[in-house]
């Protein structure tokens, strides 16, 4: 069988039986996908022999690209040793404590706990049932009300995607009931005639509003995450973030950071959180734990959360039957060793991520790009028609959805959200490889100018 035989078999097999996630089933059933098997360093390779620089780290995840033997290897050792063993009913398995202790120790100092899950999304349902509890023992248990931000993507499960803001998730299944959203700190979008800090003033000021309306007796948390990924890389002004923060600690309001995207480096430290000078009672990660070798996920627990759960008593009646699953605690293991011993984090911020920054602000001259932001390993381009105006190129998001697959023919991958281009790469990236990244886009903006002929 050829090379491009296989491809064409293998795609057709994927249009007949694979229901994709996020993805407009008719339009797949009919004209399929691309099938990417093979990667290697920052590059993805799809079966029909095109390469592409992976400028969003898979999906977000794959922070350290795609060779790391000593993660391979942690997980096909511990595979061979203990393929499996729960953590439920007083048993616990090695590679999941040691992880325990190793993300307390790279976390901020209020963490010196961990409950885990496979994913992000299990992780965020994980924090409402933490949360519950907490009041629910503290003599509360009219605290049950979560506010949220539109925009935001905490997961896909229903009390995920209840506490994300994703207009076209709701609309598909009916949502809990006690979560509420109030507005994303998106200046471009939103910011009207404000200077950016005084917008983030005002947006930031309708959380302490909604509490106000809804009653501080019965609000539990606020949910976001320091940056918002999905939605289209929301870097929040300056003033958005100490404001939040002021309004949680006035109020007896517990503050959820969703780190899935923000943790492990990409926004310069470790965290999110630390970035923006937050401090979260419960932190949500998952993703780039594992360098995305593995499904893990999982909830920091701060003390004061802690506290209260461990003097509780009675059984706290959740888990998952692959909590702290030995082969994936394995692969953050290796993943945070090598965090750890290489300061690719570090290194990142100070010498890879101020120049990918740097050049990409040089598109401020393009024609179509009236927005550049970032924030470390994390990047949007706002594209429109005319600057002055903020008119777009063409309405639903036509025009980015455009560029995108400009870029991805001429072998990059960026993803598109609303009419932004947005880019998350890998840490490991050096300055050639962002050259190469940058070379890529400017041809598919320039290729996107002439379709919408726009000079
Ligand atoms: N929270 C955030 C901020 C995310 O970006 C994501 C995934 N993109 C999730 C939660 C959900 O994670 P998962 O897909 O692993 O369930």
């Amino acid at each position: 069988m050829s090379h491009k035989k296989d491809s064409a078999a293998l795609q057709a097999l994927d249009r007949s039986h694979h229901l994709h996630p996020f993805t407009d089933l008719q339009n797949h059933a009919e004209q399929g996908g691309r099938i990417v098997n093979r990667a290697e360093h920052i590059y993805i390779y799809d079966t029909d022999g095109q390469r592409m620089l992976d400028g969003m780290s898979g999906l977000w995840c794959c922070n350290l690209g795609y060779s790391q033997p000593q993660i391979a290897e942690a997980v096909y050792r511990q595979l061979q040793e203990l393929p499996y063993y729960n953590n439920f009913f007083k048993c616990a398995n090695q590679p999941a404590v040691e992880l325990a202790r190793a993300l307390v120790e790279v976390t901020p100092a209020q963490f010196n706990h961990v409950f885990f899950t496979n994913s992000g999304s299990e992780a965020n349902d994980t924090n409402i049932r933490l949360v519950h509890r907490y009041f629910d023992l503290l003599g509360k248990p009219e605290k049950k009300l979560f506010i949220s931000r539109k925009n935001a993507y905490h997961g896909s499960t229903i009390a995920s995607s209840s506490l994300g803001g994703m207009d076209g998730m709701h609309k598909q299944t009916r949502g809990l009931d006690y979560v509420h959203h109030i507005n994303q700190p998106h200046w471009f979008a939103n910011g009207g005639e404000l200077s950016p800090d005084e917008y983030g003033l005002q947006v930031a000021g309708e959380l302490e509003a909604k509490i106000q309306q809804l009653g501080e007796d019965k609000v539990a948390a606020f949910i976001a995450e320091p940056v918002q990924g999905a939605g289209g890389v929301i870097i929040p002004p300056d003033s958005y973030w100490p404001e939040i923060q002021r309004i949680c600690d006035a109020y007896d309001i517990l503050l959820i950071a969703d780190e899935v995207i923000c943790g492990f480096g990409r926004t310069g430290k470790w965290f999110g959180s630390e970035t923006y000078g937050i401090k979260p009672q419960l932190m949500t990660f998952a993703k780039a734990v594992t360098n995305g070798y593995m499904p893990l996920g999982g909830v920091m627990v701060g003390d004061q959360v802690a506290k209260v759960l461990l003097a509780g008593g009675g059984e706290f009646t959740h888990g998952l039957t692959y909590s702290g699953h030995p082969a994936s605690c394995a692969a953050a293991l290796a993943t945070l060793d090598i965090l750890r011993s290489t300061n690719i984090i570090e290194h990142a911020a100070e010498h890879i991520a101020p120049y990918f920054q740097g050049r990409l602000r040089e598109f401020e001259q393009h024609p179509l790009v009236a927005q550049v932001r970032g924030q470390g390993m994390f990047a949007a381009l706002e594209l429109v028609a005319d600057k002055s105006s903020r008119k777009r190129l063409a309405p639903d998001s036509a025009g980015a959805i455009y560029c995108r697959d400009r870029a991805n023919k001429n072998g990059l991958m960026v993803r598109q959200t609303g009419d932004a281009m947005i880019m998350a790469p890998p840490l490991i990236c050096n300055r050639e490889e962002i050259d190469i990244l940058i070379e890529k886009l400017a041809i598919a903006l320039d290729e996107t100018a002439v379709h919408y002929q726009i000079r």
